[in-house]
């Protein structure tokens, strides 16, 4: 479904396009051998180069190197065997050196895809621009003294990749999408955390309208660094709508940095928006180009996992999936590798997708809960499923007995034994069940033999009912078609 935005004039469609800085995983810094641990006491991580001490040269750290590749293959990108670091010129409190060693016209990683998984199970290529390397600032602290500020270099230094979108996105589903994808992607490969909320993945959204049809790019405004997926979302749908309403009354937009306040649900004003050649980018002196060749490449190829979308095609032709299915279950590796290992101990893949997927899910979800977490293991979910396939148990004691096992974090098959939850299968014992419901309803009796077939349903219900859930419905439904025809 297109996301139109109504206006006096016509319909408006946004345009979007993301920034995203992505803390690297990495013990060191992408210059320094200081640690990178998040936390830390305020200024103890900090090398002589981070605080900018005279003299002090930049030292590239392989793994960030790496790194970057890596997350380049994973965004199928081109893999530029040269680049080069420029310095970006800004002065700011945080930023010791003066500049950010940053790169610029020549980055690591050129032009990529990222296939977006829509909530209705459609799917949509975004293109990616590029993606580089680059240093994090410090931290500027204004809330512990009323007219001092303090700086913590920890950050400083700490290497980021800024992964650039094209301006293909047209709803704040889609840039929702976008980063959840981005997110899982470098998961999987060990690159980044994704941990929005520690500030180790911030987005800037660039957004613009225009009217439905038309191709043009408008003026856009950046939404910067905003910390939560639904923030992103929030942002973009306020931003976008605030265009429409300056266009339609005859003003014009300003290219500008705005930021986006989540208490009242808007943006505002931050600075008119800077340029590149305000930066006076230079190629830094202190670093040779960065290069590197096809067998470098090659080598950190060979040790990519199975990526979201390769495993998502796999789950579809191996398990039957639906693609909505198969996309929530590997949007973490960690629920795609329970998932699977249910599946195969159960033996039924389709049981293993709708125990997982729905009820699992459901309670993690309300819990907060991640599947490392989970109060019900991989081995105990199998061991339930296997009950209902050999008709231990109905699907609705199941249902049951999932709810002990959150309670109790006891195995299925004990609470089965222990609470005498077996089903009944035994002829015998429902022949008696059945005969007493059937004699204290004559009338309804009366009513099937005269053809009123459907009854049949209310019978097995109540039959059910007796056994508190334990006959099983098959058999219960086939002894009484048998009376009832007599
Ligand atoms: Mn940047």
């Amino acid at each position: 479904m297109a996301y139109i935005i109504k206006g006096e004039t016509g319909d408006w469609e946004v345009v979007i396009g993301l920034e995203v800085h992505a803390q690297v995983i990495s013990a060191s810094k992408l210059f320094s051998g200081a640690s990178t641990t998040f936390g830390s006491d305020p200024n103890s991580n900090v090398a002589f180069v981070d605080a900018a001490m005279p003299g002090m040269l930049p030292v590239i750290n392989a793994v960030a190197v790496e790194q970057a590749v890596r997350t380049g293959l994973g965004l199928k990108a081109k893999i530029n065997h040269r680049s080069v670091f420029a310095r970006k010129n800004y002065f700011y409190a945080d930023l010791p050196q003066g500049y950010q060693i940053s790169q610029f016209d020549q980055p690591i990683v050129g032009e990529g895809i990222l296939v977006l998984d829509m909530p209705d199970g459609s799917s949509r290529a975004v293109g990616i621009e590029r993606l580089h390397l680059e240093q994090d600032a410090g931290k500027s602290i204004h809330d512990i003294h009323p007219t001092k500020s303090f700086i913590d270099l920890n950050r400083a230094g700490v290497t980021l990749m800024e992964i650039v979108s094209k301006p293909d996105m047209r709803s704040p589903d889609e840039a929702g999408a976008y980063l959840k994808k981005l997110r899982s992607i470098m998961r999987y490969l060990g690159t980044c955390d994704g941990n929005m909320e520690e500030g180790s993945m911030r987005c800037d959204a660039n957004v613009s309208v225009r009217p439905v049809g038309s191709t043009e790019l408008r003026t856009r405004c950046e939404i910067k660094n905003v910390n939560s997926m639904r923030f992103v979302m929030q942002a973009i749908e306020f931003e976008a709508k605030r265009h429409v309403d300056v266009y339609e009354n005859g003003g014009k937009i300003d290219q500008e940095t705005r930021q986006y306040d989540s208490a009242k649900g808007e943006t505002r004003t931050m600075r008119s928006k800077e340029f590149a050649h305000d930066y006076r980018y230079f190629p830094d002196p202190d670093l040779l180009p960065l290069v590197f060749d096809d067998a470098y490449v090659a080598s950190i190829k060979a040790t990519l996992p199975e990526l979201p979308d390769d495993k998502k095609e796999r789950f579809i032709s191996q398990y039957c999936l639906t693609p909505y299915d198969a996309g929530v279950l590997v949007g973490e590796k960690e629920n795609a590798d329970f998932y699977e290992k249910v599946a195969a101990q159960s033996g039924d893949w389709k049981l293993a997708n709708s125990w997982v997927s729905n009820n699992l899910f459901a309670v993690l979800n309300a819990r907060n809960l991640s599947i490392a977490e989970s109060p019900i293991s991989a081995d105990d979910l199998s061991k339930l499923i296997t009950l209902i396939k050999n008709d231990t148990i109905s699907n609705r004691l199941a249902k049951d007995v999932f709810e002990i096992m959150l309670e109790t974090g006891k195995a299925p098959d004990v609470i089965v034994e222990e609470r005498g939850m077996k089903q009944i299968t035994d002829t015998g014992a429902l022949d008696k069940a059945i005969d007493d419901i059937l004699a204290a309803n004559a009338d309804k009796v009366a009513q099937v033999s005269a053809g009123k077939e459907a009854l049949i349903g209310w019978f097995v219900g109540q039959v059910m009912k007796a056994t508190q859930g334990k006959a099983n419905p098959a058999l219960c439904q086939e002894l009484l078609k048998k009376k009832l025809a007599q």
